[in-house]
């Protein structure tokens, strides 16, 4: 099949490239976002592959529908940014990558703890500086501390795996218990005993309209002073205002995130030449207890391997008429 291939980083390129000679597909690769500027990008072609800052709207849906696509491939695990609904009327399916590798981000997310705790950002660049001081650099440890896991799919359960072998009492909240992770020794709360139980609180559920600004003023007054708070799932999960004023009052201890409310306009871009327009991550940078990344939690050599498989194995069964395992339909 012809796919139009929006987003595309040259590691996307190079990692479909590999894959793409067996697969009886072709790929046009594009750099630019999927909005309604670039949507004819796509005549020609049958499927659209898109990534998670594509919104595809209903007036996305309809342009495509109008240029013969008949199915979106998401390269990605979520899809909070399609109108399922819209798709479904026009007759457009969507499948996407449920897991590729949730330990690329699980990992990640202890990567953005362990940083944050041992304050290896600062030390890295106090000794290129031949700076060896050790003077405020004074971490914490993870061994022993309660992590409050919100939603424990594929990521959270990674997750909750490496918490068990640092030795943290793990407490969670999904609105499914999981049997594997009661038996790890895992245990399930509700939400505000898991907020205020914890002395990190990582998250891992989906963004869906009851998700959104999950953690928020009256949230965030149910944790503990100096809270460690990690996000690698969804920016809006945070509001981000909220954050910002309970960082200030010492409320929120450290913030790790992967991901930003209003990432769409700033993530997967150099703006080092530009001046930020974005106050409130302007605002978050200028904190020395606040590490961001720009969404880079999937970005592993395994994980791209394996984004592209199912992706490519995804359109060859729509091809063929087959079931579509990884089909996300609107509720
Ligand atoms: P998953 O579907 O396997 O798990 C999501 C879990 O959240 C499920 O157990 C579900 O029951 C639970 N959940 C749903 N609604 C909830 C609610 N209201 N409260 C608590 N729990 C709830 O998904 P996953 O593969 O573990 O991915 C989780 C999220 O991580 C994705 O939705 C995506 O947004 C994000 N993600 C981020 C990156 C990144 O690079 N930063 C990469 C992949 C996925």
């Amino acid at each position: 099949m012809k796919i139009a291939c929006y987003s595309t980083k040259s590691y996307d390129r190079e990692s479909f490239n590999r894959f793409l000679p067996d697969s009886g597909h072709t790929f046009s690769f594009f750099e630019a976002k999927l909005d309604l500027h670039t949507v004819s990008l796509a005549e020609g072609h049958e499927v659209i592959c898109s990534f998670v800052n594509d919104h595809v709207d209903e007036a996305i849906i309809k342009k495509l529908e109008r240029l013969g696509i008949k199915l979106i491939a998401l390269r990605c695990a979520g899809y909070n940014q399609i109108n399922l609904k819209a798709a479904a009327e026009h007759g457009i399916k969507i499948v996407r990558v449920p897991a590729y590798s949730p330990e690329a981000v699980a990992e990640h997310a202890f990567a953005l703890i362990l940083t944050l705790a041992r304050k290896t950002h600062k030390a890295y660049n106090r000794v290129r500086e031949n700076n060896f001081s050790l003077e405020g650099l004074t971490g914490v440890n993870i061994h022993g501390k309660t992590i409050g896991v919100i939603g424990t799919g594929a990521i959270g359960r990674a997750f909750c795996r490496i918490a068990k072998g640092f030795g943290c009492s793990i407490i969670a909240y999904d609105v499914f218990e999981n049997e594997e992770m009661k038996q790890m020794g895992v245990k399930y709360l509700p939400l505000n005993e898991v907020l205020s139980g914890s002395h990190i609180i990582s998250l891992h559920c989906p963004l869906t309209p009851e998700t959104h600004h999950l953690i928020n003023v009256q949230t965030i007054s149910l944790m503990q002073n100096g809270v460690a708070l990690i996000n690698t799932s969804r920016g809006a999960l945070i509001e981000t205002k909220a954050v910002i004023k309970a960082l200030k009052t010492g409320k929120i201890g450290f913030l790790g995130i992967d991901v930003y409310e209003q990432e769409e306009n700033i993530f997967f871009k150099n703006l080092s030449e530009e001046i930020m327009q974005d106050e409130q991550i302007a605002r978050l940078m200028t904190f020395p207890n606040v590490l961001v990344t720009g969404h880079q939690a999937f970005l592993t050599k395994e994980a791209l391997e394996q984004i592209s498989k199912i992706t490519l194995s995804n359109i060859t069964a729509f091809e063929k008429g087959e079931a579509l395992v990884n089909e996300v339909k609107a509720s």
